[in-house]
């Protein structure tokens, strides 16, 4: 009999049994079957000839591909992600494959819909559409020849495009469908900087063996010329053909990025982010697959992007918080990026000014070459960082005196000065003058921000929103404040602290889309605003060469966090932010505020740097038995009762404990105890040996399914945890 094990999108750990009926189905490739009255989509991963229910089972409906859409490697590399991360292999397969061939779209390139131009269309001039500008446009961009609807739809509306059918002035073709790999007969390489020492040996070590795993943390500020490395040490790799992937962080992706590479070698460069739609990502995807792109740059999820010819991956900014998931298949992506490269033999780079202490740590111990840029590329000027004691001081809008007439210093010189605060709306709590009450989100237990412009608050954690109110929730008093300072306050207050000096606010109220954060960040550099006030988003990807003064206005918070990562992100923070600032004929400086001047982690990352600081609190981590040096996995539960998550990990616990090889800790309330309605409770396992919880784990995940308990909650299992 002939039987094929597919691995179907549910919760399920394990395969399920179809007959394949005399259809030719390869291991890999998907097929349709019928689910609990449901059609779905599963991936076959192997064949059978016999099944304990081989009387009852059913057969697939239908076989989508005839050859594999995973090939043996890409099994291989799901299998390891569903033992690392203990997570079902059906829903690994599932998060391996773009959405489109998920819900069964063809895997081969189809052919592409093109528009042309017809007789008519042909002879249509300027003056024949003066009324209708926008569809000229149109037929001027078909005069040189048919171009891809899916292209011409980025920046042409679909009314324009059939208004101009209608008319009879263009008609649709089909462009047959070739693989074009030949990309690197193509390349060419322009405007190629002289690399100055430090890049010069970074760049030797790094393409010393281009044909095994060497994996390298290239550390250096911004603009010291890292991505001048990955330009310069890809050369050789693409002129051999092989393709190099490139994963930035989520709001790190700028279309001048992109550029840069594509201007360095003359080759389209596959762009992979979430604003792209199904099929344009599976294009992406097709395209490096079958070899046809050199470079593939993008998020996340793009390290699950196959390449025909793998020749290096690259993962910029290796320290962001972006690149781990935090739903479903929890991975890290710099971390699969290790596994990947290995297997596939390839260098890999983990670029950033500020390492995570995980791959430091990995660096010192010899497992990474570390290479360092020092300098900046060219100019050598590096911002002098200070703290601003506020303890005591008549502050405006959190803003120290001093600090208020340093920036009006560095207005009247003609520069500019940014301004971060770590939260976004007008102010992060509206407060009852009278009776105290502070209007509070029912679902997680946390104060509404409040939205002045936008009249209303808003629920940080679930999204939840309400009209500002004008009375007090619980006595009805009419005086009712603003309680604290976000980024839409500052904004309104230094309008009239400098009410001639222009002023942007740069969060995701005010910034939303790709392309006005690249409009303001373009108006930033044309030195259209002077003073700029913003959230991360500041503090990734861009330079600033005329900020001269940086302001963080409120750090105390991270200071005294119970999440042990929180220092190690406040000082990425102050690093990354006083690296945007200044150059060589205007030297910047960062002022910071707070009200513990005197605390050790400020004192020895502004004295000493983030390295020292980074080799100081890996010290710390060691003596505290914390990761890297421990191992954890996290064990979470929820429920809309505050009773069953603890029922459930308290059951699991008595369980857990009947080993000795790791630690049970738990369990306890999760950093925040209720989130859009529902209770969270978590269990923290840890060890010296990640290997010994995982197996754990693995042989007893069946005992933990069965146990009564658990139908009450929802829950996860969490490999290396970020967030807790
Ligand atoms: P990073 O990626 O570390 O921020 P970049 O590679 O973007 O640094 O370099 C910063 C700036 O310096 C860029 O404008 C880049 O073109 C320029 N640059 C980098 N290396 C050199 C070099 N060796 N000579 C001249 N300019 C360079
Ligand atoms: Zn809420």
């Amino acid at each position: 009999m002939s039987i094929v094990k597919v691995a179907l999108p549910v919760p399920k750990r394990q395969l399920f049994d179809y007959l394949s009926n005399g259809l030719e189905v390869p291991v890999g490739g998907r097929v349709r079957v019928s689910f609990a009255n449901r059609t779905l989509v599963g991936v076959v991963m192997a064949h059978t000839d016999d099944s304990p229910w081989a009387d009852k089972l059913k057969a697939v409906s239908e076989v989508l591909d005839e050859a594999p859409v995973l090939d043996e490697h890409w099994l291989t590399l799901a299998r390891w992600l569903a033992d690392y991360y203990l997570h079902p292999i059906g829903d690994v397969i599932h998060t391996l494959l773009p959405v489109a061939l998920r819900k069964g779209a063809s895997a081969l390139p189809q052919d592409t819909e093109c528009l042309a131009l017809t007789p008519t269309g042909q002879q249509h001039c300027q003056d024949d559409l003066r009324r209708a500008p926008q569809q000229w446009r149109l037929i001027a961009r078909l005069k040189d020849g048919p171009v891809a609807l899916h292209t011409l739809r980025e920046d042409i509306s679909s009314a324009v495009i059939r208004a101009c059918r209608d008319k009879g002035l263009v008609e649709t073709t089909l462009q047959a469908y070739a693989v074009q790999s030949d990309w690197h007969a193509a390349l060419t390489i322009s405007d190629k900087p002289r690399p100055n020492t430090e890049q010069a040996l970074a760049i030797s070590a790094i393409t010393r063996d281009l044909e095994a795993y060497t994996p390298v943390l290239l550390e250096g500020v911004t603009g010291s010329g890292k991505t001048e490395v990955y330009l310069q040490s890809i050369e050789a790799i693409l002129k051999a053909g092989r393709q190099v992937l490139i994963l930035v962080p989520e709001i790190g992706l700028t279309p001048q990025t992109v550029q840069r590479f594509q201007r360095r070698f003359g080759i389209d460069v596959g762009v992979l982010h979430s604003n792209l739609n199904d099929n344009q990502r599976l294009r992406v995807w097709q395209q490096a697959r079958s070899g046809e792109l050199g470079i593939v740059i993008g998020t996340r999820s793009a390290i699950f992007t196959p390449l025909a010819k793998p020749g290096m991956i690259i993962v910029d900014e290796e320290h962001d918080g972006s690149f781990k998931q935090q739903d479903g298949l929890r991975y890290h992506a710099r971390d699969f990026a290790v596994v990947r490269a290995k297997m596939e033999g390839v260098p890999l780079i983990l670029g950033t000014a500020t390492p995570s202490l995980e791959t430091l740590n990995n660096a010192l111990q010899g497992r990474y070459q570390h290479l360092t840029l020092h300098a900046r590329a060219g100019v050598a000027t590096h911002t002098v960082q200070q703290v601003m004691d506020i303890k005591d001081q008549p502050l405006r809008v959190g803003i120290a005196p001093g600090l208020i007439e340093r920036m009006r210093s560095h207005f009247a010189a003609g520069q500019q000065v940014m301004l971060f605060i770590n939260r976004r709306g007008y102010a992060p709590a509206l407060l009852c003058h009278h009776c105290g009450h502070i209007e509070t989100c029912h679902r997680c237990e946390r104060p509404f921000t409040v939205h002045k412009q936008l009249n209303k608050i808003q629920c940080h954690h679930c999204s939840a929103a309400r009209p500002l109110p004008r009375q007090c929730g619980a006595c009805g008093n009419d005086e009712i404040v603003p309680k604290g300072v976000g980024t839409e306050q500052l904004d309104a207050e230094l309008a009239s602290i400098f009410p001639h000096i222009s002023r942007v606010r740069i969060d995701s109220d005010s910034v939303r889309g790709k392309s006005t954060l690249e409009e303001v960040l373009a108006a930033i550099n044309e030195g259209r605003h002077q003073l700029l006030i913003g959230t991360q988003i500041l503090s990734k990807g861009h330079h600033f060469p005329n900020v001269t003064l940086v302001v963080i206005v409120d750090a105390d918070g991270a200071l005294f966090s119970a999440d042990f990562r929180a220092a190690e992100h406040l000082a990425q923070l102050i690093t990354q932010l006083s690296g945007r600032a200044g150059r060589a004929d205007k030297p910047g400086e960062m002022w910071l505020q707070t009200h513990h001047p005197g605390h050790p982690l400020l004192q020895d990352l502004l004295h000493n740097g983030y390295g020292h600081f980074a080799r100081f609190a890996l010290q710390e981590r060691k003596a505290a038995g914390l990761p890297p040096f421990q191992y954890q996995v996290l064990i979470r539960a929820e429920a809309t009762d505050a009773r069953s998550p603890f029922a459930f990990l308290d059951e699991l616990a008595t369980l857990l404990r009947q080993q000795t090889d790791f630690q049970v800790l738990g369990p306890v309330p999760a950093l925040m105890e209720k989130r859009q309605g529902r209770y969270r409770v978590q269990l923290l396992l840890q060890s010296t040996r990640r290997g010994v919880i995982q197996a754990w784990l693995a042989t007893n995940m069946a005992t933990f399914e069965r146990l009564p308990s658990v139908r009450k909650v929802r829950w996860s299992i969490d490999v290396d945890p970020q967030d807790f």
